[in-house]
C-alpha cells in the first residue's frame, strides 16, 4: 500500500496532478473520473489521506459524513438527482479497489445494472 507520500489522490489534492474538479470543500474534493464508465464518473475523496474505507474509526463519523454530503453535492451539481445515480465504494482486492486512497464514485447518466460483476 502506497504512503500518502507516493498517492496519486494525494498529488491530485496537492494540485501536482491535475485533475477536472467538480466539487471541493475544506474537507473533500470531487473530480471526474480519469477513465469513466459511465456519462457521469466523479471520484469524492477526503482531502486527508485514509487508505481503505476499513480504515476509518468511529472518531472519523462525521469525516464519512462529508465525503458523502460531497457525493451529494456532485449529483446535484451535474443534475444526477432527478433520474437516479449510484455511489460505490470499493474495498480491497475482492472490492476492486485499485487506488488506495479511499473515495466513493458517484456513477450516473444511464441506466446502471445490478449486480455487479
Ligand atoms: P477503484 O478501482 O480504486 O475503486 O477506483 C480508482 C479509480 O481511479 C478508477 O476508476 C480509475 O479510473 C481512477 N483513476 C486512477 N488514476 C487516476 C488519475 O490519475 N486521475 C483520475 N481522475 N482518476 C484516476
Ligand atoms: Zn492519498
Amino acid at each position: 500500500m502506497p504512503t500518502s507520500s507516493e498517492c496519486i489522490f494525494c498529488k491530485i489534492v496537492a494540485g501536482d496532478i491535475p485533475c477536472q474538479k467538480v466539487y471541493e470543500d475544506e474537507h473533500v474534493i470531487a473530480f471526474h473520473d480519469l477513465y469513466p464508465v459511465a456519462p457521469s464518473h466523479v471520484l469524492v475523496i477526503p482531502k486527508k489521506h485514509v487508505s481503505t474505507l476499513m480504515d476509518f474509526s468511529e472518531e472519523d463519523t462525521e469525516q464519512m459524513g462529508r465525503i458523502l454530503q460531497g457525493a451529494l453535492q456532485v449529483a446535484k451539481k451535474l443534475g444526477l438527482d432527478e433520474d437516479g445515480f449510484r455511489v460505490v465504494n470499493n474495498m480491497g482486492e475482492y472490492g476492486g479497489q485499485t487506488v488506495y486512497h479511499v473515495h466513493f464514485h458517484v456513477l450516473g447518466g444511464r441506466h446502471l445494472t445490478w449486480p455487479p460483476g
